[in-house]
C-alpha cells in the first residue's frame, strides 16, 4: 500500500486530495462495448500540485484499473484502490518524483474500464430502444456518479476543459457534453471515432455520454435537437421556442458562453426531467405533450448554463446556489414570454412541491434545511423540492428588499465576478451585502435573517407567495371547492380543457391535498371520494391526458381514494416511465397503503431492471427492499 490510506469519506463526498493536487484537464479516450456493457480505454489527467504531495487521489467506484503511467515517459506509476464504501472507493497513485513539489505540473494515464453496473450508466437492449433496432447507453453523473465511469476528483468545486475520442460500432452516434469536432469511419467500416472537446471548464458532474441511434433537426441558429430517428420530428416541434428562451436569459444574465446549445431527448428511462449537461441538454421524452406546455423545463435547463455550470455551487450543500437560482431565472423567463398569470402559476406549483418534500421528510428534518450537512450522506438521498422552492423563495424575498431593477443589476455582475468558478453559502452572502451596501439602506439589509433562510428546517421563514397576484389561481380553488362540496357537477367545470396546463396542475395539486388532508381526518370518506374522483374523471378526462403531469397527479389521486379499477393503468405507466419526480411518489403512496403495497413491490421487481441505476437504487430503498 501507498502512504495515503484514507477511512472512508473524509470531506465533501469525495476521498480526492483536490487540496494538494487538482485536475486541470483530462483527455478521455474510450471504446463502448455493447457486448460486455462496458467502457474501456484512458484517460489522461492534466494536474497541478498545490501544496507538496507524494500521490495524487481520485475518486472511483467499481472501476478495474489497469495501469496508471506518466504520458510523456510512459514510466508506470504505482497505484493502490483503497476500501470500497457507500460512496466509492479511492484510487491513491504516486506521482512521478519529478512532480511532488508544489506548483509542478504532470500528465498522468489511467487505463481501465468501467463496470457493466456503473451507476452513472444505463446499458439499453434493442428492445428498449424506440427503434428496436440498436443498442443505447446514457449516463448521468449527477450528484456523484461519475466516479463509476472516470477515475476523476468527483467534486462540484474541481473544474476542468475536457476533451474527447469515443469508439462506437458503426453506424452509431456518440454526443458527449461538448462541441462536435470529427467522426471517423474505421477502415474496415465496423466501428466511428467521434471526437469532442469542451474548451470550459467544467466539473466531474457535467461529464455525459450519449451512444445510439440518433438523428438531429435543427431548432434554432445555435441548436439541435437530437434523439432516436422515430421522436426527433416531434422533439424538434415540442422544443421550438428554445432559442426564443436562451435570449430571453442572456438579457437577464449576459452573453450565452457554450456557443452550441443542443438537446437530446432520451429514452423514457432518463431519470429526471432534464440534464444540464453542457452544450447538450439531457430531456425526457414525457416532456412531449404535443402543445409545448412542458417545455418550460428546457427554460430550466437554459438557465443553468449560467447557475450551475459557469458558476458551480462548491459542495453539494451549496445545491441550492445551482438550482434555486436556476428556478429563479427560469420564472424570469417564463414571465418574460408567457406573462404574470403563468409565472403565478409556476410558484403555486412550486411551493405545493416544496410542502410535499417538507410533508415528506417531517418538518424538523436536516434535509428540509437550505443549507443541510450531508456529511457522509449520498446527495441523492437528500435530493428533493427543498433547494429548489425554498432556494427560488429566498431569492424572491431578497429581490423584495432591494427591488426587481436593482436585483437584475446584481445578476449580472454576479455572473462576471464568478463565471468558469465555484461558490458556497457564505461566499454568496458576503458577494450580495458587498454588492447592495451603498445602493440599499443598512436598515433594509439588516432586516434580512440569513442564519433563519440557511439553516432553519421546514417551510420558508417569509410566505413569499402574499407577493402574487391571486385572482387566476383562488378562481381555480373555488371550482375544486364546488367540486369538493357539492353533489352535482359544477357548472363551469368544463372550462378544465381550456385552462392553461399549469392552472390544470394546480387544480389537480389543490383536489388532491384537499382529498388527503380530509381522508387522514377521517379515513370513511374514501368511498366518497372515489365516487367524486371517477365524476370528475368523465367530466373533464384525466385519465385519458396526454399530459403526464395530469396523468401522474390523477394516479396519485387514484391511490390516495383506492380508485382500484385504475391499478392497471398505473403499473403500465410505471412500467413505462422511468422519471423518478413520477415513480417515486407513485411507488411511495402504493407502498405506504397495505392493499397497494404488494402491487409496489410487484410492479418494481418486474420493472427494475428497464430502470436507470440511480432509479433503482432510490426505489430500492423507498421500497424497503434489500439488494
Ligand atoms: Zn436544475
Amino acid at each position: 500500500r501507498l502512504e495515503v490510506i484514507l477511512g472512508g469519506m473524509t470531506r465533501d463526498h469525495t476521498d480526492s486530495n483536490s487540496e494538494s493536487v487538482q485536475i486541470s484537464h483530462i483527455v478521455l479516450d474510450l471504446s463502448v462495448n455493447f457486448e460486455t456493457n462496458r467502457l474501456g480505454g484512458h484517460v489522461d489527467l492534466n494536474l497541478t500540485l498545490l501544496k507538496d504531495s507524494n500521490s495524487v487521489i481520485l475518486d472511483t467506484r467499481d472501476l478495474t484499473i489497469k495501469r496508471a503511467s506518466v504520458v510523456e515517459t510512459d514510466e508506470d506509476l504505482k497505484f493502490d484502490l483503497g476500501e470500497s464504501h457507500n460512496l466509492g472507493q479511492s484510487l491513491t497513485i504516486r506521482l512521478p518524483t519529478n512532480a511532488q513539489k508544489s506548483g509542478s505540473k504532470t500528465v498522468i494515464r489511467i487505463s481501465y474500464q468501467t463496470s457493466p453496473n456503473a451507476s452513472a450508466i444505463q446499458w439499453l437492449t434493442p428492445k428498449q430502444t424506440e427503434g428496436k433496432v440498436y443498442p443505447y447507453l446514457f449516463t448521468q453523473c449527477q450528484a456523484i456518479h461519475c466516479r463509476s465511469m472516470v477515475p476523476i476528483q468527483d467534486i462540484p468545486s474541481v473544474k476542468f476543459t475536457y476533451s474527447a475520442s469515443i469508439t462506437v460500432p458503426a453506424p452509431l452516434i456518440a454526443l458527449v457534453s461538448g462541441l462536435r469536432k470529427t467522426q471517423t469511419l474505421s477502415d474496415d467500416g465496423k466501428t466511428i471515432v467521434h471526437t469532442f472537446e469542451q474548451p470550459i471548464p467544467i466539473p466531474s458532474y457535467l461529464l455525459a455520454l450519449v451512444v445510439g441511434n440518433l438523428e438531429s433537426r435543427k431548432i434554432g441558429p445555435r441548436s439541435d435537437v437530437w434523439s432516436e430517428p422515430e421522436m426527433v420530428d416531434k422533439a424538434a416541434w415540442e422544443f421550438s421556442e428554445t432559442e426564443q428562451m436562451i435570449k430571453c436569459a442572456e438579457d437577464i444574465m449576459g452573453p450565452y458562453e457554450w456557443t452550441r446549445y443542443d438537446l437530446l431527448m432520451l429514452p423514457p428511462s432518463f431519470p429526471y426531467g432534464g440534464m444540464e449537461n453542457p452544450c447538450l441538454t439531457f430531456v425526457t421524452p414525457t416532456l412531449l405533450a404535443g402543445d409545448r406546455s412542458l417545455a418550460g423545463v428546457v427554460a430550466h435547463e437554459i438557465s443553468h448554463s449560467w447557475t450551475g455550470n459557469l458558476i458551480t455551487n462548491e459542495n453539494w450543500e451549496d445545491f441550492w446556489l445551482n438550482e434555486g437560482m436556476t428556478v429563479f431565472l427560469e420564472r424570469k423567463i417564463d414571465f418574460a414570454i408567457n406573462g404574470g398569470n403563468s409565472y403565478d402559476l409556476s410558484v403555486i406549483e412550486g411551493t405545493n412541491a416544496l410542502r410535499a418534500s417538507i410533508e415528506h421528510f417531517g418538518i424538523d428534518h436536516e434535509f428540509t434545511k437550505l443549507i443541510p450537512n450531508l456529511k457522509g450522506i449520498d446527495p441523492d438521498d437528500a435530493f428533493s423540492s427543498v433547494p429548489y422552492e425554498k432556494g427560488f423563495a429566498f431569492l424572491s424575498y431578497l429581490e423584495s428588499i432591494v427591488g426587481k431593477d436593482a436585483f437584475g443589476d446584481f445578476l449580472k455582475s454576479y455572473v462576471k465576478k464568478f463565471k468558469f468558478g465555484h461558490i458556497e453559502s457564505n461566499g454568496w452572502k458576503e458577494f450580495f451585502l458587498t454588492f447592495f451596501k451603498d445602493r440599499t439602506s443598512a436598515d433594509k439589509l439588516g432586516e434580512i435573517d440569513w442564519n433563519s433562510w440557511f439553516t432553519s428546517p421546514g417551510f420558508p421563514p417569509v410566505d413569499v407567495s402574499t407577493q402574487l397576484n391571486k385572482d387566476c389561481i383562488n378562481s381555480t380553488f373555488d371550482v375544486v371547492d364546488l367540486w369538493l362540496n357539492n353533489d352535482e357537477i359544477p357548472k363551469n367545470a368544463k372550462d378544465f380543457t381550456k385552462w392553461l396546463t399549469k392552472q390544470q396542475i394546480v387544480f389537480c395539486d389543490r383536489l388532491l391535498n384537499l382529498m388527503k388532508k380530509s381522508l387522514t381526518e377521517n379515513d370513511d370518506r374514501k368511498a366518497e371520494f372515489r365516487k367524486k374522483l371517477k365524476l370528475i374523471d368523465e367530466t373533464i378526462g384525466l385519465r385519458k391526458s396526454k399530459n403526464c403531469e395530469i396523468l401522474y397527479r390523477f394516479y396519485l389521486m387514484s391511490i390516495a381514494v383506492e380508485f382500484d379499477s385504475i391499478y392497471d393503468d398505473i403499473a403500465t405507466f410505471l412500467s413505462k416511465v422511468g422519471r423518478m419526480k413520477y415513480l417515486r411518489p407513485l411507488y411511495q403512496s402504493l407502498f405506504a397503503n397495505p392493499k397497494t403495497k404488494q402491487l409496489a413491490i410487484e410492479t418494481f421487481v418486474a420493472h427494475r431492471h428497464e430502470y436507470h441505476p440511480i432509479a433503482d437504487k432510490m426505489l430500492e430503498k423507498d421500497l424497503e427492499i434489500s439488494s
